[in-house]
């Protein structure tokens, strides 16, 4: 007989537990600058549309992102020890900013850096990743744009953003602390057909083309792990929200706006929606089969072959 599990110690279960209860989900306001680089186009879309619930990590995993935020802090106290000037945040004490895409795309860079032994009259947009062995692993053997090719969007977007040519990626790995540090220039091009791609996206009614047809088949990593997995390929409901409905459209600014009621969204009532909500029709898991404009009603034929009416049910008021 195989030996049985250790159970969890009880005070590693009430550590765990402690950092659950403080966790609280949330929507995404924009597109983060650390997803831009995405491959799955559809997924970037569902994450700015609020299509599924939100996830809600485990005690473990919420540690190891405490942990990443820790090695920041190491590495700022490194590159001072050895005479680097470096900047972490802004004139009020914050986190540095960096917006595109009229406020949609939002992210924060770690650092800013000063003579680095490299180039020591350059600035340097610093960015600072945890990996454990076979990812720092990949990253030695294959540099950042390949091995981490969401990291190298993110650099790269938060150096164009703020105007430097260099950029610094600097790496530890978890288990044995070895270091890495990989500089690179600036490619706008690069850059500015990642944002004309989230441009896209977010102007979008539609969500995009699935990365896989088949998330079953073994090219289909991305889908096993995504959390739109129901809604993308098992005809799951989306959340009713103002992003999910018809008549809401993003604006400038970062902001959003109902058609139906003429007004401005904040992040509070696009998250509550309202009872005249009406889904964007490439989100029901079914074909559109007609509309009626004075009744506010879009009718569906479902994957199951129900009809179903959005909107039939509504009680519309001034939301
Ligand atoms: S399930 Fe697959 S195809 Fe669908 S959004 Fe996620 S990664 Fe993309
Ligand atoms: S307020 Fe109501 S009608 Fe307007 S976008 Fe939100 S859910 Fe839709």
């Amino acid at each position: 007989m195989a030996p049985l599990p250790k159970a969890e110690a009880s005070t590693v279960r009430a550590i765990y537990g402690a950092y659950e209860a403080q966790n609280k989900p949330r929507d995404g306001r924009s597109i983060s600058v650390s997803t831009l680089a995405e491959e799955c186009e559809r997924k970037l879309f569902y994450d700015f549309r609020w299509v599924s619930e939100n996830e809600t990590p485990q005690g473990r995993t919420l540690r190891i992102f405490e942990s990443g935020n820790i090695e920041e802090d190491r590495w700022v106290e490194n590159l001072r020890m050895i005479g680097c000037e470096v900047v972490d945040r802004d004139e009020n004490g914050r986190q540095i900013m960096v917006e595109a895409c009229d406020g949609h795309v939002r992210g924060y860079l770690d650092s800013e850096i000063l003579g680095l032994p490299e180039a020591p009259k350059t600035i340097h947009v610093g960015e600072m990743k945890s990996h454990n062995l076979k990812s720092f692993t990949s990253l030695l053997k294959d540099g950042v744009r390949i091995a981490k090719p969401l990291h190298y969007g993110q650099l790269q977007t938060y150096m164009y953003r703020r105007g430097r040519s260099r950029g610094i990626y600097l790496a530890v790995c978890k288990d044995d602390d070895r270091l890495y540090a990989e500089r690179m220039e600036l490619d706008t091009e690069y850059v500015l057909r990642l944002l004309a791609r989230a441009d896209r996206i977010i102007k979008s009614n539609d969500p995009p083309s699935k990365l896989h047809e088949d998330p079953e088949a073994k090219m289909a990593f991305a889908c096993q792990w995504c959390r739109h997995r129901p809604v993308c390929h098992h005809n799951a409901w989306s959340r009713a929200n103002c992003r999910t409905c018809l008549f809401a459209s993003p604006e400038g600014g970062g902001s959003w706006s109902c058609a139906r009621f003429h007004k401005p969204l904040s992040i509070d009532e696009q998250q509550a929606g309202c009872p005249a909500h009406l889904f964007l029709p490439g989100l029901v898991p079914g074909e559109q089969i007609d509309s009626d404009e004075e009744s506010e009603t879009v009718t569906y034929k479902l994957a199951n072959g129900e009809i179903w009416i959005d909107g039939a049910n509504d009680k519309t008021v001034a939301a």
